[in-house]
């Protein structure tokens, strides 16, 4: 069987499962949030298109799979807005929104950084994690993109993988304002843009070029 050739054909955001015929996509969910109309939109689409379900992912969405190839584009196209493709995405934790023990809101900080992030065209796919105190669920510190909110500001964190090559991310400032903490954020992103080579996470570049000529391109020393 010929399957969709993976360049040129699948939609943006479609991925295939291994060499089986069948797809998924995982709709956009900015922050882990998803309205009624959002949901009710991708239970018709299971349920129209006879698909066996949904998986939550590690990244807090929800991802649509078993799509037959023929189905595909159907289901995009019925998704509509719903299946929006997410380039960056962002993990955050409740924060002090409702979380006893949050330091900043994470929530905020987390929409502030899609937002920022989903502009950018960078070298490699890029995970964040915003976490509104040091308990880290939002799992800041093996990010590519880390926040960590403490009780006079954020701790930005860059560099971090959870991957096959786990690595802690560098901590790059400590208890910065809202403001001050994404304009670190959109400097460290611009010199990985500029340096970073095709296809190489954060963490590897980290690794190439050492954390002291991150800092030194920040002005940092
Ligand atoms: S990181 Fe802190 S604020 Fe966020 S959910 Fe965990 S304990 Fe709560």
């Amino acid at each position: 069987m010929k399957h969709l050739d993976m360049k040129n054909d699948l939609p943006e955001g479609v991925l295939a499962q291994r060499d089986t015929g069948l797809y998924s996509v995982t709709p956009r969910m900015p922050l882990g949030n998803i309205t009624p109309e959002q949901l009710s939109v991708i239970n018709s689409v299971v349920q129209e298109f006879d698909l066996p379900g949904v998986r939550v992912t590690a990244g807090q969405r929800l991802k649509i799979q078993s799509i037959p190839e023929d189905k595909v584009r159907a289901v995009i196209d019925r998704l509509g807005a719903v299946g929006e493709f997410c380039k960056y995405y962002v993990q955050v934790c409740p924060g002090s929104a409702s979380c006893r023990m949050g330091m900043q809101d994470s929530l905020d900080m987390g929409a502030r950084l899609e937002s920022r992030l989903n502009a950018l065209d960078l070298p490699c796919k890029l995970k964040a994690g915003v976490s509104g105190c040091s308990m880290c669920c939002a799992e800041s510190f093996v990010r590519d993109i880390g926040l960590v909110g403490k009780k006079h500001g954020w701790t930005v964190v860059f560099g971090g993988n959870a991957g096959k090559r786990v690595r802690k991310g560098d901590v790059l400032a400590d208890n910065l304002p809202g403001d001050e903490a994404l304009e670190l954020i959109d400097a460290v992103l611009a010199l990985y843009a500029e340096e970073g080579r095709k296809g190489e996470r954060t963490a590897r570049f980290v690794e190439r070029v050492g954390i002291g000529a991150v800092r030194a391109g920040l002005s940092m020393d």
